[in-house]
C-alpha cells in the first residue's frame, strides 16, 4: 500500500513522519515538499511569542511594521544580493508567471523593504526611516536541523541616515529582543567591510596571500577565491585555519572616516554596555554589506546552526535599486533558530505555552445542544476562550477531548440538572466539582 509522509516541525527531536494510509477513495495523501514544515499546537505557540515580542521591541524603539511581498521581479534580488552570492546562483525559487515575467520568491526581506523605499519616495519624509517586518523566506538549501526552505525573520531597517549612533541603535535593539526572550548564551560579533573602493587593494592582496600560502585549495575555495574572495574569510575547512589566521586584515586598509565610524560604533556599545567580541573575519554572505556588520550566535548551539542572525550597512544598495544616494543599516533574525536556542536554554520552561487552546469545555450529557449554545456564547462573549463539543460525541470522548484542548475547566451540561437551572464545573486538574446555577456560571468562572 502507497504511503503519504507529513511532516511536522518539533524544535529539538527530527521531523516526525506520520504515514497515511491511501483512503477509502483510492488517493494518496500528498506530502509536503522537502524543506517546509507544519506549526501547529505549543509550537505555533511560541511563533506567535517570538513575533509578538520582537513587535513589541520594535515599536518601543520606533520602528514602524511594513508587509512587503513575498514575491518580486527576481531582478530584484539578482541586483541586490548579488549575482556571485550562493543565494541567487544556486538557492532562489525563480518562476515565470502567466505574461512570462520572471520572479522570485523573497530569499530576505532588505531588498524588499528598499525597494518599497525607493518605490514610494520615504526619503521624502522624515529620515531615517525605520520599520520592522516578519515573515516568511525561502531558499533551496540543503535541509537540515535549523536549515529548511521555507523559514521565518525577524528584522529590521533604518535607512536614509548616516550615523554611528544608528548603527549602535540598531544592534542594540536585537541584543535586547534576544536578551529580553531570556536567553544568556548569546554572543555578539562585531566587524567593519568597509567601502567596496577601500575593499579592492584588500581583495587583491587577500588573494595573493591565499594563493601564496595555502598550497592546494580545494576547488570550492578556489571558486569562491575567483568569484566572492571575501567569502574565503568565513571557509570551514580546518586545513584553511592557520592561513586564514595570518591573513591580511580589512581594518587595516579603511581610511580614517571608516576607521572613525566604526571606532564611534564600539564605543557607543561600550557606553550603553552592550558586550561584543570584535570579529576580522565576519563577512556576510549577500554583497549589498558596507562598513558595519555584525551576527548574534548562541553558544548553546553547535557550530554549523549558531547564528541566530545578523545584518550590516547597505551603504550603496538604495541608490543601485534606483533611489537617491542613501545608506541604511538593518538585520535579519531566524526564528527557528532562536526558538532552537530557547529550546536548549530551556527558556520557556513550564511556564511558556504548552498548547492550550481554550480554558473552558462545556460538555453535553443528553439533549442539551441549545442552552449549551447560549452559554458558550455568553462565556465567548465574557472574554473566557471557550469551546464545546460538537457531533453527539459520549461524555467520555467529551473529556478526553476537553484534556487534548488543555482546558483548565469543564462545565457540565445535563438534562435533569438543566431542568433544575444548575450544570456542574469541574477543575480538570485537580478533579472538584461543585454545582452552580446556570446564570452565574460566567460570573462564578470570571471570579
Ligand atoms: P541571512 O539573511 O542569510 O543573513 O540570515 C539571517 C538569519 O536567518 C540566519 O542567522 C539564520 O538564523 C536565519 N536563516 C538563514 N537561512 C536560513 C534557513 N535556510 N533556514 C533557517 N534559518 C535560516
Amino acid at each position: 500500500m502507497a504511503m503519504g509522509p507529513s511532516r511536522i516541525y518539533r524544535l529539538c527531536r527530527k521531523p516526525v513522519y506520520r504515514l497515511r494510509p491511501v483512503s477509502t477513495s483510492g488517493m494518496t495523501a500528498i506530502a509536503a515538499p522537502k524543506g517546509v514544515y507544519d506549526v501547529v499546537g505549543a509550537q505555533a505557540q511560541r511563533f506567535d511569542v517570538l513575533e509578538n515580542s520582537f513587535r513589541e521591541t520594535t515599536a518601543r524603539y520606533g520602528y514602524e511594521r511594513v508587509r512587503i511581498p513575498v514575491f518580486e521581479r527576481t531582478d530584484l534580488f539578482v541586483r541586490s544580493v548579488g549575482e556571485a552570492t550562493d543565494i541567487v546562483r544556486k538557492e532562489m525559487y525563480t518562476f515565470t508567471d502567466r505574461a512570462d515575467r520572471s520572479l522570485t520568491l523573497r530569499p530576505e526581506g532588505t531588498a524588499g523593504v528598499v525597494r518599497c523605499f525607493v518605490e514610494h519616495h520615504y526619503d521624502q519624509e522624515g529620515l531615517p526611516w525605520k520599520v520592522a517586518y516578519d515573515g516568511p523566506m525561502f531558499r533551496a538549501e540543503n535541509v537540515q536541523r535549523g536549515r529548511h526552505r521555507q523559514f521565518y525573520q525577524l528584522g529590521i531597517e533604518a535607512i536614509g541616515v548616516d550615523d554611528p549612533a544608528l548603527d549602535v541603535e540598531v544592534i542594540a535593539l536585537g541584543w535586547d529582543f534576544l536578551s529580553g526572550l531570556g536567553l544568556c548564551d548569546l554572543n555578539l560579533l562585531v566587524n567593519t567591510m568597509g567601502r567596496p573602493d577601500e575593499r579592492e587593494d584588500y581583495v587583491a592582496d587577500l588573494r595573493e596571500h591565499m594563493l601564496g600560502s595555502a598550497g592546494d585549495l580545494a576547488a570550492e575555495d578556489q571558486e569562491r577565491l575567483e568569484r566572492n574572495p571575501l567569502r574565503i574569510l568565513d571557509s570551514k575547512d580546518p586545513a584553511l585555519a592557520p592561513v586564514l589566521t595570518g591573513a591580511p586584515r580589512l581594518r587595516d586598509y579603511l581610511d580614517d572616516r571608516s576607521t572613525a565610524h566604526f571606532a564611534s560604533v564600539l564605543a557607543g556599545l561600550d557606553e550603553i554596555g552592550v558586550p561584543y567580541t570584535t570579529c576580522d573575519r565576519l563577512v556576510r554572505g549577500l554583497d549589498y554589506y558596507t562598513s558595519t556588520t555584525f551576527e548574534y550566535t548562541s553558544g548553546s548551539l553547535d557550530a554549523a546552526q549558531n547564528a541566530l542572525g545578523g545584518g550590516g550597512h547597505y551603504d550603496g544598495l538604495v541608490e543601485m535599486l534606483g533611489g537617491p544616494a542613501l545608506g541604511g543599516i538593518g538585520f535579519a533574525l531566524g526564528v527557528e533558530r532562536i526558538l532552537l536556542a530557547c529550546e536548549a536554554e530551556d527558556v520557556f520552561g513550564t511556564a511558556g505555552p504548552r498548547g492550550q487552546v481554550v480554558d473552558v469545555v462545556v460538555l453535553q450529557a443528553g439533549d442539551v445542544g441549545v442552552a449549551v449554545q447560549r452559554l458558550v456564547r455568553d462565556l465567548r462573549k465574557a472574554g473566557i476562550a471557550t469551546d464545546t463539543s460538537y457531533g453527539g460525541r459520549s461524555l467520555k470522548a467529551q473529556f478526553r477531548h476537553a484534556d487534548r484542548l488543555g482546558a483548565r475547566l469543564a462545565i457540565v451540561v445535563g438534562e435533569r440538572d438543566l431542568e433544575r437551572g444548575v450544570v456542574t464545573i469541574r477543575d480538570l486538574t485537580s478533579g472538584a466539582q461543585s454545582e452552580v446555577n446556570l446564570d452565574n456560571v460566567t460570573e462564578v468562572i470570571s471570579s
